[in-house]
């Protein structure tokens, strides 16, 4: 909160004209500007609700559009000023509102004795281009884990409760991402029901960000039921989310210890190979919520109808905020896991003379920037099939913690897979010969095995039979054509681009 107050107080200092802060704790932002202000700067306010507002007192003075608002504080005064302007970013397009808050600027810049500073403040950010040379963007990110930690002392100093330190030191991680006033007010619900504050109440954090995903509209929380058991094979990817597994789950003796805190893991590779059922994995292994990044949301259309050129259109950065949305969101539901999921589609073409436009570019350099400084306890698994529509950089190190390629899978890891699918349709019997089913389904990814043995299943249902025999299964494996048959262009390009690189085999090779 200092830092932020000495932050605002340098650019009212510099005569910054119009400071724009993107965040959606008004409460908190208002302290930071009224201590600013102190006795020099009178401010005054305009919301959609009331017009013209006594910003200290809330009360409405005059009921008004923006644009008379702003109309009036533009003949007005010498007297320093601030203008706290809510939720506006509908109308900054309209050349009258562009006009006048130009005029405000420039005469903050040149006129003397004429102080005033607007601050835009709005849970969205929009940018029109005419306004852009004159607006300072202060991104405002979420308390620390120190601020956090003195929010909660000072909760039960005002409450007259004792909290245990070691139920502070949970919930001040579990709260990360969240703002102040989110956290007071999930606080405060805590309290209010059984006047103590406790460790139970970690579910309670837990629903409230689950509410904020849901309104939030990028992100899915998807619920699933696989484990790690349920892969069959990907023996190095698995024992390196186990070792990840052990650490996210002592996060907080970890930390203490110097870990780092696991940042995220990328596989490429052959679909239908287990990759999404890895993610999946994670999530159960991590003890966390699963959301999904819709990619095609960001851009605010389904992704099949995007149209990327035609987007580009009346505000900059309406994608990019949507991203920084959705990033958000995840930070406030962390510890989570974020899954990108077919990241190629996203950022394909990158950086090609033809292909490479600069929405996707932008958007693709507000996701780095944002892996690169994440602190947070949002863990990213990102998957993709094409590794060779992916701008390098994401590959390079430091941005996940790890690279695992996905190749279809090999003798041993088909055995597996039958097994586990079998095993879960309890078909699993002894007269079974696995290995000549292996022998037959070279070229077979994960979902085609699972398809055989559904398949055989249904046949013997539907025969009134009640034994699996090899038999059966190899019957439907003659009629199966496998992904490397049905798909081989596509298998074979995959094949050649994972080739290229030398990424991490999530198999094991000696099996
Ligand atoms: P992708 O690699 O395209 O994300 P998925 O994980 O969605 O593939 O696989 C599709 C389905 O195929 C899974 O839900 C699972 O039933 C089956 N499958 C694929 N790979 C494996 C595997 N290694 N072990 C067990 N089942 C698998």
């Amino acid at each position: 909160m200092k830092n932020m107050i000495l932050e605002v107080g340098a650019y009212v200092d510099a005569l910054r004209p119009i400071i724009y802060i993107p965040h959606n704790d008004f409460t908190s932002i208002e302290r930071v500007i009224e201590n600013v202000a102190q006795e020099e700067f009178d401010i005054v306010e305009f919301n959609h609700g009331y017009g013209y507002v006594d910003f200290r007192t809330k009360l409405p003075k005059t009921n008004c559009s923006l644009s008379e608002f702003l109309r009036y504080a533009d003949d007005i005064s010498n007297e320093p000023r601030f203008l706290v302007l809510k939720d506006v970013h509908g109308e900054l397009g309209e050349p009258e509102v562009q006009a006048l808050l130009k005029s405000i600027a420039m005469k903050n810049l040149y006129k003397e004795d004429f102080y005033c500073t607007v601050f835009i403040l709005s849970t969205s950010l929009v940018v029109p281009t005419e306004l852009e040379s004159l607006m300072t963007i202060l991104e405002i990110g979420a308390p620390d884990v120190s601020d956090i930690e003195e929010l909660i002392k000072d909760f039960s100093r005002v409450q007259d409760i004792d909290i245990e330190q070691s139920i502070i030191d949970e919930m001040t991680l579990s709260f990360k991402g969240l703002s102040e006033f989110e956290i007071y007010q999930i606080l405060n619900l805590a309290y209010q029901s059984n006047g103590e504050i406790t460790a139970e109440d970690k579910s309670l954090i837990l629903r409230e960000k689950e509410q904020f995903v849901k309104k939030s509209g990028m992100l899915e929380i998807i619920n699933f039921q696989e484990d790690i058991d349920d892969i069959g094979g990907l023996e190095n990817l698995k024992a390196w989310l186990r070792r990840k597994g052990r650490i996210f789950n002592h996060l907080d003796q970890a930390m203490k210890a110097g870990v780092d805190i696991p940042k995220g893991l990328m596989m490429v590779g052959m679909p239908g190979c287990g990759k999404s059922l890895a993610a999946k994995a994670t999530a159960k292994l991590f003890n966390v919520p699963l959301l999904r990044l819709d990619i095609g949301k960001l851009f605010n259309v389904p992704l099949l109808r995007l149209d990327i050129g035609k987007l580009f259109g009346k505000y900059v950065g309406e994608s990019e905020d949507n991203m920084r949305r959705a990033l958000k969101t995840a930070e406030a539901v962390s510890p989570c896991i974020l899954w990108v999921d077919e990241i190629e589609k996203a950022f394909s073409g990158i950086g090609d003379s033809g292909g490479g436009n600069s929405v996707t570019t932008r958007l693709f350099g507000t996701f780095l920037t944002w892996m690169q400084e994440k602190e947070s306890t949002v863990f990213v698994v990102a998957t993709a099939n094409d590794i060779s529509s992916l701008p390098p950089e994401l590959l390079r190190k430091g941005r996940f913690d790890e690279l695992f390629s996905v190749n279809l899978p090999n003798k041993e890891e088909r055995r597996r897979i039958i097994d586990i699918h079998l095993t879960k349709r309890q078909k699993n019997n002894l007269d079974i010969d696995t290995i000549k089913i292996v022998k037959e389904t070279e070229g077979f990814n994960g979902a085609d095995l699972e398809s055989v043995v559904r398949d055989a299943i249904e046949n013997l249902y539907l025969e009134g039979r009640d034994t699996l025999t090899t038999g059966d299964l190899l019957d439907v494996v003659k009629e199966t054509k496998g992904i490397s048959t049905s798909l081989k262009d596509k298998i074979s390009q995959i094949k050649s681009s994972l080739e290229k690189f030398d990424i991490k085999p999530a198999s094991r090779m000696d099996e």
